[in-house]
């Protein structure tokens, strides 16, 4: 640290993003991003939108915006594009959260909520989950405080229902209630049907996971006019220019062709069945996920020893060493090739260790 640095951010605690390795091809099964390339369509128009880069992007990022409220079934002035949904999520917190306006989270979901608020000098109340990694919703009603949610939440992979999302909602209506929905397209039910019944109510969606473009940075933020218009503000006050023109043009490309996406996620919801089945019969406790990845323990394999021993074998997975989740793992559902490689490195792993 220099000696510059602001006192106000000396102890600051930064994420720390999963491992993006160059030096060696690994199966990537780390960062729940998608095994499926981005579709010709998408190729194609970043390629064209290339040859105007001598120009700054649109600031309203009208087109996407346009498409993307279509899609949802809401309006353009409902809708914000940000540059990954980390950045829809931090604007949250910069608009809505201060001293009097807390933000509330399950204690184990995903780290950089509580890296935001602290950043934004945001008191953060990490609310327990239940034994089995459930969200006990009765915790968060008329929490009096702003909430956000993973739903699916991350790494458990596990789903509210609509309505329990809607009883939130409803019972803390003097704050605002963030469901995250990097993950809905995997199986959950989204909450963007409820944006038009509650004005405390944002979703944030990313294109990171189901439409394969971790790559170029791509979240949406869903909500009322005018929680749309605050966090609009909080983005002119930041960088307007937030999404580049490739990225508008994926984005643009990528809903027109979701049906290519669509089988993929539902590729990717069957590759997580057998994954989770093939798991089970090795003695795996396994979470009912409804992500693009597996949460997932082993009664005599460490969390820890199992991460590292695949990692030599050339498998990243993603270990969290916090309690009481060390001996869990986080494995991101790749092709049904890669699960079966996961799967024999894990089986010789207990064939080495004569674990049975
Ligand atoms: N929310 C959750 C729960 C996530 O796991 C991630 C991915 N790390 C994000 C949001 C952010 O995704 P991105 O910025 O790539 O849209």
């Amino acid at each position: 640290m220099s000696r510059f640095m602001s006192a106000r951010h000396i102890s600051l605690d930064a994420y720390t993003p999963g491992e993006q390795p160059r030096n060696r091809k690994y199966i990537k099964l780390n960062t729940n991003e998608s095994p499926y390339p981005p579709s010709n369509g998408v190729v194609a128009a970043v390629a064209e939108a290339a040859r105007g880069l001598q120009l700054y992007s649109d600031p309203e990022c009208k087109q996407l915006t346009a498409c993307v409220a279509e899609f949802y079934g809401v309006s353009p002035e409902q809708v914000l594009m940000t540059n990954g949904s980390d950045e829809i999520l931090n604007f949250a917190f910069v608009a809505f959260g201060d001293e009097e306006h807390p933000f509330a989270a399950p204690e184990i979901s995903y780290g950089f909520y509580p890296v935001f608020a602290q950043l934004n000098r945001v008191p953060y109340k990490p609310i327990p989950l239940k034994d089995d990694f459930s969200i006990d919703v009765s915790d968060y009603e008329n929490i009096g405080a702003n909430i956000v949610i993973a739903n699916p939440n991350a790494p458990t992979g596990l789903c509210l229902t609509l309505s329990q999302i809607e009883s939130i909602v409803a019972s803390n209506r003097q704050n605002v209630v963030v469901i995250d929905e990097a993950y809905i397209d995997f199986g959950g039910e989204s909450a963007i049907p409820l944006v038009n019944k509650y004005d405390n109510l944002l979703i944030t969606r990313t294109f990171s996971k189901s439409y394969s473009l971790a790559g170029a940075r791509l979240g949406i933020g869903i909500g009322c006019q005018s929680l749309i218009a605050d966090l609009n503000t909080i983005k002119y006050s930041t960088n307007p220019y937030n999404v580049n023109s490739m990225t508008m043009a994926a984005g643009i490309a990528a809903i027109g062709d979701s049906a290519y996406y669509r089988k993929n996620c539902d590729e990717i919801i069957s590759c997580r069945s057998y994954t989770k089945r093939r798991l089970q019969s090795l003695g795996f406790a396994v979470t009912d996920s409804k992500a693009n990845f597996l949460f997932a323990a082993h009664p005599t394999v460490g969390g820890k020893e199992l991460y590292l021993k695949l990692k030599e074998m050339g498998i990243l997975i993603r270990h969290f060493d916090s309690e009481p989740i060390s001996n869990y793992n986080r494995i991101t559902v790749g092709t049904r090739e890669q699960m079966d490689a996961l799967i024999a490195a894990i089986e010789l792993i207990m064939k080495e260790g004569n674990i049975k």
